[in-house]
């Protein structure tokens, strides 16, 4: 698909001055955002990777989605997403903080496989991926308490995806959840989880969204500090965590 270079900066642009993003971006991250959007809906017309398939709205829905929470990652933080997708928050974190360190991380070899093909045709060499689920790899010693930030985006409710993503961030690391108009219940249901796999009680913050012609939409982010160590009976095998939620 031939996206028109122009439009889609000028787009992207006023998109990110109405978010708050302005600064944030250069000419050429925007000229790389444009190439990742034409590449993304091309592969899409073959395999399903999202329902969004409007340029306008990959930008909004995708990428300053993603990217209103971008301040909560820390200068050089080694991070993983956990349930990556097909990029998400992975791919514009990579291409609008070259200073982080990302590992996109999922259980389906077609999405992994997307991203490191994407990372490998936009030259983002601070991404790395990882095919596995989040409850097998967590495990690992490898990946266990090893990162800055653990990072989710629409994979699981709170309690779940707490005992999914803390296990992987060292202690004083954070969880950063991007998270819908749900945020603040979900915190709430999380109370119990968080203390228990080493968070502290988790802090909800509005990160909202306006389209061009002034949709909003309600997002939050939900931040929690990993103040210990995940014991290690977490993260139990999905089934049980799915049938009885921290
Ligand atoms: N984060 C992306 C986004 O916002 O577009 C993808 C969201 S998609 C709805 C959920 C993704 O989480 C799927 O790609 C799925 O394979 C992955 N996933 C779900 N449970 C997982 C687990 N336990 N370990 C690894 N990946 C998982």
């Amino acid at each position: 698909m031939t996206i028109d270079r122009e439009a889609f900066i000028d787009n992207f642009i006023r998109a990110a001055e109405k978010n708050g993003l302005s600064s944030a971006l250069n000419e050429e991250q925007i000229v790389t955002f444009h190439k990742l959007s034409e590449h993304l809906l091309t592969v899409n017309e073959q395999f399903n990777l999202t329902a969004i398939r409007e340029w306008e709205r990959v930008i909004l829905l995708h990428y300053i989605d993603c990217l209103v929470a971008s301040s909560f990652y820390p200068e050089g933080a080694t991070v993983i997403d956990v349930g990556c997708g097909a990029g998400f928050p992975t791919l514009p974190l990579a291409i609008a903080r070259p200073d982080l360190r990302i590992t996109g991380l999922d259980s389906t070899a077609k999405r992994v496989s997307f991203v490191a093909g994407t990372a490998e045709l936009l030259g983002l060499s601070n991404l790395t991926t990882l095919t596995g689920r989040a409850e097998d790899v967590a495990k690992d010693a490898r990946y266990r308490e090893r990162f800055d930030v653990a990072t989710a985006r629409a994979v699981a409710a709170l309690p779940v995806l707490a005992e999914l993503c803390l296990p992987f961030v060292r202690t004083e690391g954070d969880f950063v959840a991007l998270k819908g108009k749900s945020g603040k219940e979900e915190l709430a249901s999380a109370r119990t989880a968080l203390p228990l796999l080493g968070g502290d009680g988790g802090r909800l913050f509005d990160t909202p969204l306006s389209s061009l012609d002034g949709e909003s939409f309600s997002h939050t982010t939900v931040l929690v500090k990993k103040s210990k160590p995940t014991p290690a009976l977490y993260p139990r095998a999905y089934g049980k965590i799915l049938k009885n939620p921290l």
